[in-house]
């Protein structure tokens, strides 16, 4: 029969710390520390394997399994000397849930059970305390209905209705009855007045009585603690976190301590170091005469617990380092064998019955990513854990945590969420609202400090996104246009956020007074968010980390000035194997992402030109271009075009000077770069002196019913050669003119979208031949690159003879992920909402690497390539590059480097590293 019940108490511990799967994280820590020697109250715990089979068994207990528990409480009656069930010397026990990783505050809890008409004379007896005994009674009368008898019956109370609530409110009256301000001016007879009341409202409301038999409240306890992983908190708290929902909760049945004896008892939580700010020192708080409840439900206001927890708030209270001197000592030589067990922070609770001190749990304390950094280096300093292991401590969404600007989080919690939305670009934002991308730079050019709120974004509005300082869109996908941007620029972006309707209209000008600042307002819309008008000027916060939006000044804190970070980054290059590039098209990223620790450029995107500042021109000529009807024009239209994308080639590869530069030729449709509004066509119509109709006519002419899958990529340099002719034309006279001024260029250049070698080859005879004119036109020689990115399922499969030609690839995961799903990388938000919602995928597949389809292709990619090309470079320069969970199984399956935007770099950096050091810790 298998094992569901597990002891420990005195010492000893059927258990230890890294049995978390099966004894769940509470268990696993309760042994340990009791085979560390601490004082830890005994008890059993009951498996999470025991809790997959009540829920495989239609919620019920395995057969046997309460003759197993009873033997348990058998062990812990001899351990502390009482007997469970007893009129003369009855033992209390807790039942509380533990899962493998912890959920805090999301299953139940039920104290003081064992509590009976049997047992309570018994304990007044023992305690000859009645107001201890009877507060006790109310306790569990009042979490045993709201947990065992309707929660886990799955009755599911109107709000305010609720059986915890309703007892609440008769607590509450009854002290406004009485004049009583605390909890703590209940006399005993108060509480046993109010503890049969209590008794009779829960038959009123839940039309049982609660059990007056020890037995069953133990069996109840058990059950409801089971039922509670499926609890509605519990249930969206584990897809929030990614926790699968068949792991199971174990239930750690532990003799009861009472930390509300009288006042030489006392309850308290604590950190073994600051959560907040990682410095070396104990952090907590504890109350005096209390259950662990009060501490962590803030029904009470905590006292610090010694010096260094002391605030402007608290600083008049009494520490446990005052009042209880001996006890904080030993409690300090606990944190002290714990940090030295576990080599780590730990968030513990303890409590002080009768002057004697017990621990009743500790776990791997949370942290902000400023405390995970500085805890880590210390430790290494303290020789508490060596290097690698710092590295593995800062998780990546810490190290990004930490290259943003963020709301501050304790300030955020006193604020309202007002939309919801995907958290495309980290960090946060605070600014007043711009509807257009003029607004943005006005306010800009002002001081002001603005959110730039959008239907969706397209290159039209790169200024507005680079002057705004968050960007705000009701459409759009985390690969959307508006999230690559911002993310490159580490800019604070949500997108895909329903909840915003934007209305425009031109109304009245009026002045607006920002501080000190005066500007004037000219109302050209609304926008309604969550049900709330919204106009320009309007101040919102958002926090780009979660996707939320607040309508009122959150405060925000900086946290990349940390001398450590650069200690810490150095540290993870050490470890760190695969590759990092950055995504990046202008000097300025470029250099960022150097700053950053890029080793070059995986995907320079030349279209990228068009957008943004200083691209009137080159856009103008690319118009030219592409409005061209004859071959001549198109020609005349590239040679005018040539200069610019050579000059904006050589800018970038001189910051990139000795390192490797990766063009990708041309890959939009050209339409997006065509005036699409009739407005617009007949402005570049007049300005060209040309036939509005002819225009509109050759415009409309262009239109593709399917543009992602249309006229783009490697197939525009195939219908128009004379387009791939001028880019390699461009390139290769950069590098040279570069090489003749004394730098290093090292270029690469890749051609998008393939789906076969054919292609390839018909782009490269073109390069070879551009290549010996400009050589022969320059008088020098040069070497380059010649690769592809695989984006195209079928390319992933021919890779064997694409890598005839290509001498790396690149994988453009965003497409390859739009193409193997179907999924439209523009258009399928709110279906992959849904669907993510029914479980019917997992995850966001642009957002979360798909290493079921997506990964097998790039699997495949990888080993058919090299079977031709066995030295063949491999990177990824999708979305994907900068996606840390990604990062483990693009080392393991052999790729060079990853690719992505320049604030993404640090982040890259470590993932490679973690995945190297957990593959030489698997071997
Ligand atoms: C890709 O498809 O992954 C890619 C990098 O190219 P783009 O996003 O420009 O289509
Ligand atoms: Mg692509």
């Amino acid at each position: 029969m298998t094992k569901f019940v597990y002891t420990f108490g005195g010492k000893t511990a059927e258990g230890k710390a890294d049995m978390k799967n099966l004894l769940g994280g509470k268990g696993a820590n309760l042994a340990e520390m009791c085979l560390l020697g601490l004082p830890v109250p005994a008890g059993l715990t009951i498996t999470t394997e025991c809790c997959t089979a009540y829920y495989e068994n239609g919620c019920q207990l395995p057969a046997g399994l309460m003759d197993e528990v009873w033997k348990g409480v058998a062990n812990v009656e001899k351990i502390m000397g009482m007997k469970y069930d007893d009129a003369e010397n009855p033992l209390l026990v807790s039942c509380r849930s533990g899962a493998r990783s912890s959920m805090p505050g999301m299953m139940d809890t039920v104290l003081n059970i064992g509590l009976s008409s049997k047992t309570i004379p018994g304990m007044l007896k023992k305690t000859n305390n009645p107001r201890f005994v009877y507060d006790s009674y109310r306790r569990l009368i009042m979490m045993y209905a709201d947990v065992v008898m309707e929660k886990s019956e799955g009755i599911e109370p109107a709000d305010g209705k609720g059986i915890r609530k309703q007892l609440d409110d008769m607590l509450d009256a009854y002290k406004e009855e009485h004049g009583y301000k605390s909890d703590t001016d209940l006399t005993a007879d108060d509480l046993q007045k109010l503890a049969e009341d209590f008794k009779r409202k829960v038959k009123e409301v839940l039309g049982t009585e609660f059990p007056d038999d020890a037995k069953a409240q133990m069996e109840g306890g058990i059950k409801a603690v089971f039922k509670s992983w499926n609890g509605k908190k519990a249930v969206s708290y584990r897809k929030i976190e990614g926790i699968p929902d068949d792991w199971g909760t174990a239930v750690n049945v532990q003799a009861m301590v009472f930390g509300n004896m009288g006042d030489t008892s006392a309850t308290g939580v604590a950190f073994t170091r600051n959560p907040a700010t990682g410095d070396n020192q104990f952090y907590g708080e504890w109350l005096i005469n209390a259950q662990g409840e009060d501490v962590v439900a803030g029904i009470r206001t905590p006292n610090p617990l010694n010096d260094d927890t002391k605030n402007e708030q608290n600083k008049h209270m009494h520490s446990m380092q005052e009042l209880m001197p001996e006890t904080y000592k030993e409690l300090c030589e606990i944190r002290t064998i714990l940090e030295k067990n576990y080599h780590d922070m730990l968030d513990i609770e303890f409590t002080i019955q009768d002057g004697k001190l017990y621990m009743l749990q500790c776990r791997v304390g949370k942290r902000t990513g400023v405390a995970a950094l500085t805890m880590a280096m210390d430790m290494l300093k303290e020789g508490l854990i060596d290097e690698s292991e710092v590295v593995m401590r800062i998780s990546p969404a810490q190290l990004d945590e930490l290259l943003h600007p963020i709301l501050d989080s304790s300030d955020e919690k006193k604020h309202e969420v007002l939309a919801k939305g995907l958290p495309a670009g980290p960090g946060g934002a605070v600014g007043v609202i711009a509807l257009t991308s003029e607004k943005a730079k006005e306010y800009q050019a002002a001081g002001i400090k603005n959110i730039l709120v959008r239907e969706e974004t397209n290159p039209e509005d790169v200024e507005g996104m680079r002057a705004a300082d968050g960007i705000l869109t009701a459409r759009g996908g985390m690969t959307s246009h508006a999230a690559l941007v911002a993310r490159g620029w580490g800019k604070c972006c949500i997108v895909g956020c329903d909840a915003v309707k934007i209305e425009m209209e031109r109304t009245s000008v009026s002045t607006n007074e920002y501080g000190k600042k005066k500007v004037n307002v000219e109302e050209i819309g609304t926008v309604t968010i969550g049900g709330k008008v919204f106009h320009e000027g309007d101040l919102l916060s958002l926090n780009g980390s979660k996707g939320w939006v607040y309508d009122e000044e959150v405060k925000m804190i900086n946290a990349t000035e940390n001398p450590l970070f650069q200690q810490f980054m150095k540290l993870v290059d050490k470890f760190r194997k695969m590759g990092v590039r950055t995504n990046a098209d202008n000097p300025e990223d470029a250099q960022k992402a150097i700053d950053f620790g890029a080793e070059g450029i995986g995907l320079f995107r030349i279209e990228h030109m068009f957008y943004g500042e200083n691209s009137e021109v080159p856009l103008e000529k690319l118009r030219n271009m592409i409005l061209a009807d004859t071959l001549e024009a198109r020609k005349a239209a590239l040679a005018e075009l040539e200069p610019y994308v050579r000059e904006s080639a050589k800018g970038t590869l001189k910051v990139m000077d000795g390192k490797p530069l990766t063009f990708r030729l041309m890959d939009p449709p050209l339409h997006e770069f065509v005036p699409q509004t009739e407005e617009k066509q007949r402005e570049v119509a007049k300005a060209r002196g040309l036939d509005f109709e002819k225009l509109h006519a050759r415009i409309e002419g262009m239109h593709e019913v399917n543009p992602m899958m249309g006229l783009r990529g490697v197939r525009l340099g195939i219908i128009y050669p004379e387009i791939t002719e001028m880019q390699f034309r461009a390139l290769f006279s950069a590098t040279v003119e570069l090489m003749k001024e004394g730098f290093h260029p090292q270029l690469e250049i890749m051609v998008p979208l393939t789906i076969n070698a054919a292609e390839l080859k018909h782009q490269k005879a073109l390069a070879n031949r551009v290549k010996e004119e400009v050589e022969a036109k320059y008088g020098t020689k040069f070497n380059y690159k010649f690769g592809t990115m695989i984006e195209i399922p079928r390319a992933a499969l021919v890779a064997n003879q694409i890598a005839e030609v290509a001498e790396f690839f690149s994988f453009g995961t965003n497409d390859l992920t739009q193409m193997t799903f179907g999924f439209s990388r523009d258009d399928v938000n709110a279906i992959v909402k849904t669907y993510v919602d029914e479980k019917i995928i997992p995850a966001d597949p642009f957002n979360n690497f798909d290493r079921e389809c997506v990964g097998e292709l790039v699997k495949i990619g990888i080993e058919r390539g090299r079977a031709t090309r066995p030295e063949l470079k491999c990177g990824v320069c999708g979305e994907h590059g900068g996606d840390p969970t990604a990062a483990e199984f693009f080392y393991k399956n052999g790729m060079t480097y990853v690719s992505c935007s320049p604030f993404r770099v640090p982040v890259a950096r470590l993932a490679a590293a973690q995945a190297a050091i957990k593959e030489a810790r698997e071997k």
